[in-house]
């Protein structure tokens, strides 16, 4: 099969021919047709995060696909079922956190593209466990991205409040497009933070339904309920403190941000609270699908072949996309 392999961080991922691999037991193998390009992905190649535990490494965690077998005691999927792979490949099952509904800060996970291999591949094994069964009409292309922007986006959006009627989205990339039309649908009003002089970034919010579009240097027109963060940029964590109201909640989604500026005390006072958002647990993937079963939405996709991974990445990193860049696999 044909993948697109990491051999080290800092280097372009680099075509290879490797051998199709085999499920294992409570494993599928999957034909993967679409596999979204993550911000995540990007932070990986350019050694922003601990390096994987093996090279070479398939990245990609929003792989959609077509299960083309299934290992010994699989008895949830059947083949040519369509499934999704997302980021959290699977967890222990007996730490702390996994017997406290938070499966999400497992202290011995694997992830998808990171620490198991993943979908920049004609073909990738999941453990069946963690994958989620798609409508069979859903289309590969424009599914691929809920699987990560859409889904940890959908986590955020949850941690957010859901007293959050006004809600600050900074960054609107992949994950912000699709929960703008989610929180639209739920009755909210979203206000839209691009980088500053990214006009079409802003003209894109708007025509997506959101009430208001600017600079992340500005301050919207009224205090916020809750901000969540998308951009991998500390100094915007102060800048949406000052722009919630008391009591409002700031969520940064990415797992990585750049150092947070020192800022004044008087910001955070008022109970304003700061957080992390980290993975996913598979409830939420089950919410999130269920919510999209009430309300359309319509992701804006890029595609690229799988030879043209690392042009994708480029247009992540120069922040040259609109919308969510896809691997289109055949
Ligand atoms: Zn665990
Ligand atoms: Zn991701």
């Amino acid at each position: 099969m044909k993948a697109m392999i990491l051999e080290k961080p800092g280097q372009r991922l680099r075509l290879a021919e490797l051998d199709r691999p085999n499920p294992g037991p409570g494993e599928v193998l999957v034909r993967v047709e679409a596999c979204g390009v993550c911000r995540t992905d990007q932070h990986i190649v350019d050694g922003e995060l601990p390096p994987p535990p093996f090279l070479p490494l398939i990245l990609g965690h929003e792989a959609v696909g077509r299960v083309e077998a299934c290992g010994e005691g699989v008895e949830s999927f059947e083949i040519g079922q369509r499934v999704g792979i997302p980021w959290l490949g699977g967890t222990c099952g007996q730490c702390w956190y996994c017997r406290h509904d938070a499966e999400n800060l497992c202290d011995a996970p694997s992830f998808t593209g990171y620490t198991r291999h993943g979908g920049y591949a004609q073909f990738t094994v999941a453990n069946a466990d963690y994958c989620f069964g798609l409508p069979p009409n859903i289309d590969p292309l424009h599914a691929a991205p809920l699987l990560c922007a859409g889904l940890i986006g959908y986590r955020a959006y949850s941690l957010a409040s859901d007293k959050a009627h006004r809600l600050g989205l900074y960054g609107f990339g992949a994950s912000a497009h699709i929960l703008a039309q989610l929180a639209r649908a739920e009755g909210r009003e979203v206000y839209a933070f691009v980088r500053p002089g990214d006009e079409e970034g802003c003209r894109f919010a708007v025509e997506l339904g959101c009430s208001w579009a600017g600079f992340s240097d500005e301050r919207p027109p009224r205090p916020l309920d809750a901000a969540i963060i998308f951009a991998p940029v500390g100094a915007l964590v102060p800048a949406a403190l000052r722009a919630v109201r008391k009591g409002g909640v700031v969520v940064c989604a990415g797992i990585y941000m750049s150092d947070i500026p020192s800022f004044a005390y008087r910001d955070l006072w008022h109970e304003r609270i700061i957080r992390s958002v980290a993975n996913l647990q598979r409830g939420d993937g089950i919410n999130f699908f269920r919510a999209l079963e009430r309300v359309e939405i319509r992701t804006h996709v890029q595609p690229f072949a799988l030879e043209e991974a690392n042009e994708a990445l480029e247009a992540l990193r120069q922040g040259r996309l609109q919308g969510a860049a896809v691997l289109v696999i055949a």
